[in-house]
């Protein structure tokens, strides 16, 4: 980094985002899930497979990554998230449940908040970021966020670059996601709960996600992929990740950094000036649902 800019001179920042959900957006989907074995198999590929593997990789190039962590598997693996702390990475709050904020009530979305904060807590991981599951963060997750002083949430859309809101007297940078970085639209698939069913060709994937990065190195951009170690974490898939990140080091001209970091430095960048969270409001009259 070179200037006091979120930035700091770089072409393109890139944050290598990891959501480690194994079984929960499953179990979110129906208690009755548990008990069907391919599909619990499935997602514990995740954590027990796909993240050794992604550790391995991230030390190889000398990346540092973000992994963000419901509360609910941090809590069944033990170990996990401290893990992930100790090889250089940071590990962020994704809900306990992996229930979307937005099917919650404000008491729920609370309760839920707090309880990932208690096991992170309970384990002496130092949270400073926030992601909500589905990316369905709703008015109350902002504040929560505010209120207990994280920095970062990272599930909104609203830029391709970092940006400060306003939540009442705090700041919070958000570090915008986009459905064109992230895996689960790729390669998503199972018969039942349907979560999705793509299972695309990580040639094609690996074309889509270079073709994006070169054009945030021209716009100067922020290129936070969201990879599920569940579904990259599979072979060829991460062979594609690794080819991706080898040839945005031989560029030279890309930061690799943790999301923590550069919503630290977003934060100290005096070129980005707080915004008000998106807040729309609707005519019953004309909109009755
Ligand atoms: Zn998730």
């Amino acid at each position: 980094m070179t200037d006091a800019t979120w930035h700091g001179g770089a072409a393109a920042v890139a944050t290598l985002t990891f959501d480690v959900d194994a079984e929960t957006p499953i179990l979110a989907a129906g208690r009755r899930y548990a008990d069907h074995l391919m599909t619990m198999s499935h997602q514990a590929y995740g954590p027990d497979v796909g993240v050794p593997r992604i550790l391995e990789l991230l030390d190889e190039l000398g990346v540092p990554a973000t992994f963000f962590v419901p509360g609910w598997v941090a809590e069944q693996r033990p170990g996990l998230a401290a893990t992930i702390v100790e090889r250089g990475h940071e590990v962020a709050h994704h809900s306990y449940s992996h229930r979307a904020p937005t099917s919650l009530t404000a008491a729920e979305q609370r309760a839920d908040f707090e309880r990932a904060l208690e096991v992170f807590d309970a384990q002496g991981i130092e949270i400073t970021g926030h992601r909500a599951a589905l990316w369905e963060a709703t008015t109350t997750t902002l504040e929560l966020i505010a209120e207990y002083g994280l920095t970062y949430d990272s599930s909104l859309m609203g830029d391709d670059r970092p940006y400060v809101l306003g939540i009442g007297d705090r700041p919070v940078v958000e570090l915008p996601v986009h459905w064109s970085l992230d895996d689960w639209e790729q390669y998503a698939f199972l018969p039942e709960p349907h979560v999705g069913s793509a299972i695309e060709s990580p040639r094609k994937v690996l074309e889509l996600w270079q073709a994006e990065l070169d054009a945030m190195r021209h716009y100067r951009c922020l290129f936070n992929l969201c990879l599920h170690p569940f579904l990259s974490g599979r072979p060829s898939r991460l062979m594609a990740v690794r080819e991706l990140l080898e040839t945005a080091q031989s560029d030279g001209d890309v930061h690799f950094t943790r999301c923590r970091d550069l919503a630290a430095a977003a934060h100290a960048d005096p070129t980005l000036a707080p915004r008000n969270p998106p807040a729309v409001t609707a005519d019953p009259t004309i909109y009755p649902v």
